[in-house]
């Protein structure tokens, strides 16, 4: 059972960095703010989808 070819792994030499195109800019219409080559979002932290937390607990009624 010698599995020696699969999962070989590249030891040192080419270590390719993950980088994203340079000189991007913001996804959004009309925003032209530039996001870091290493920032894999496409759009600004302006413009970049909000993830609302979950709720903790109960919802307190209105007119409190
Ligand atoms: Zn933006």
């Amino acid at each position: 059972m010698s599995d020696t070819m699969k999962g070989q792994r590249l030891r040192g030499g080419v270590r390719p960095s993950r980088r994203y195109s340079e000189g991007r800019v913001c996804e959004e219409r009309d925003c032209t703010t530039k996001i870091s080559m290493y920032n894999r979002r496409e759009f600004c932290h302006a413009h970049a989808p909000v993830r609302f937390p979950r709720v903790r607990g109960r919802i307190l009624p209105e007119g409190t």
